[in-house]
């Protein structure tokens, strides 16, 4: 059988605990987990890229099954060329599910071939948010509750 690669698409400004308890749950479902962040030119991001990746690699140190990678252009493009047949992205409450929903019917449409996969949020962490953790950055507060344990922001 071949390999089940699935990529986890995001920007990941930054890596929160909420996507690192996606992955997480994940993990058991495939053989290959591929957190790639975004390049979209029409974005401002707060963190530069090497900074996002390197915390989503210190968030997954020592796990074999994940890796993290860069792309730009359409994700199901992206799949295609690494040979990835699921998408993986979290619901954390009816907003994220309509946005969702319209992604996953329009990358099917594409792509009938790539299936998304979507996981329902741990409760605890529904209320995490990265554009919040930024906020509470950018006002000198203390982001470490909402952030993997191995990523140190400073
Ligand atoms: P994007 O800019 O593509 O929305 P994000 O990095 O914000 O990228 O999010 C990537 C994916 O992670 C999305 O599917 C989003 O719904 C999900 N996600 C974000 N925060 C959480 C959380 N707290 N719990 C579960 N899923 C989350």
């Amino acid at each position: 059988m071949s390999k089940k690669t699935a990529v986890f698409p995001g920007s990941f400004d930054p890596v929160t605990k909420g996507h690192e308890d996606i992955v997480k749950r994940a993990l058991p479902l495939f053989d290959e987990i591929v957190i790639a962040i975004g390049q979209n030119s029409t974005k401002n991001y707060f963190f530069p890229l090497e900074k996002r990746r390197a915390f989503i690699e210190a968030a997954f140190t020592g796990e074999q099954k994940i890796r993290t990678d860069i792309y730009d252009g359409l994700t199901i493009d992206y799949c295609r060329k690494i040979k990835a047949s699921f998408i993986l992205r979290g619901l954390r409450n009816p907003a994220d599910f309509e946005f969702e929903k319209s992604i996953a019917q329009m990358n099917r449409a594409m792509a009938p071939d790539i299936e998304t996969v979507l996981f329902l949020t741990a409760p605890e962490l529904s209320a995490i948010s990265s554009t919040i953790v930024r906020d509470i950055i950018r006002n000198g507060g203390d982001a470490s509750p909402f952030l993997p344990v191995r990523v140190k922001l400073k």
